[in-house]
């Protein structure tokens, strides 16, 4: 576990777990980290795409929903990240096989190349990265944006355009540890070849998650026929999100 952003960045900036990873390298393109400010809302979606990469900066489209939001309830203290650090993107093909064509900015004829979600084993090797960014930035609420990124945190499937998505618990090991005690007798210690050993593991520290939608789902379906409009929907998430964090905000100053 890494103790600074700093570090964690540096660390993963390198990486080539996942297919992801050799991805960039060969594209030469770049780990995509979280901005903003600790405790505060932060906001974690599935994965960087062509703007945030160009940009350099997580939710970086002109019309991005996550701004508009952000704006619109007038939220202050928030960090954006993404589940995985890198650009999952792959050449695009058309429905027989053939490369989809387009013309670059020097006029070149090159391959289009499409942004797609992350795959499960990718979110999966990413999620030590995400599990100590959320302890270093210890936000007060968690905006999970999408259904994989909420089953990735908390390991639930949930129905992320429901309106009234309650929030859900997301445990992030810690840096403190707690024994680990034997399952019938409750006991610390116990003898492993001949030798007492007292085992520990990470206490784990709590985090409140709020589920919502991907935003790229909600821009592309805001006349869609789901019960309820996704952007009004969205909209209440958010609202749900700032109003927990006001709350816990003033118990903690009273
Ligand atoms: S997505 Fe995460 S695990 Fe995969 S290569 Fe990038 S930093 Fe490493």
């Amino acid at each position: 576990m890494e103790h600074s952003l700093a570090d964690l960045n540096t660390r993963w900036s390198e990486c080539s777990a996942c297919g992801l990873g050799i991805s960039r390298r060969a594209r030469n393109g770049s780990y995509i980290p979280g901005v903003g400010v600790k405790r505060g809302i932060m906001f974690i979606g599935s994965g960087p795409n062509e703007d945030d990469e160009y940009v350099g900066r997580p939710f970086s489209g002109a019309k991005n929903l996550v701004d508009m939001a952000i704006r619109k309830h007038g939220i202050e203290d928030y960090y954006l990240t993404n589940l995985v650090g890198c650009r999952s993107c792959h050449p695009a093909v058309s429905k027989n096989g053939e490369a989809i064509m387009t013309v670059d900015g020097y006029g070149n004829q090159v391959q289009q190349v499409r942004d797609e979600i992350p795959l499960p084993t990718e979110m999966a090797a990413c999620k030590e990265r995400i599990l100590n960014e959320i302890w270093l930035v210890d936000p007060i609420v968690i905006v999970m944006m999408g259904a994989e990124v909420v089953k990735t945190l908390t390991g639930k499937i949930v129905t992320v355009y429901s309106p009234s998505n309650e929030p859900i618990d997301i445990m992030v090991p810690g840096i403190w540890e707690e024994p680990v005690l034997t399952e019938k007798k409750q006991a610390w210690g116990r003898k492993v070849k001949g030798s007492y050993i007292y085992p520990t593991r990470p206490m784990p520290v709590k985090y409140i998650g709020i589920p919502t939608m991907n935003p790229e789902f909600v821009m592309g379906r805001i006349s869609s026929s789901l019960p309820g409009n996704p952007r009004e929907v969205w909209d209440r998430h958010i609202a749900k999100a700032l109003r927990i964090y006001n709350t816990l905000i003033q118990e903690a100053n009273v």
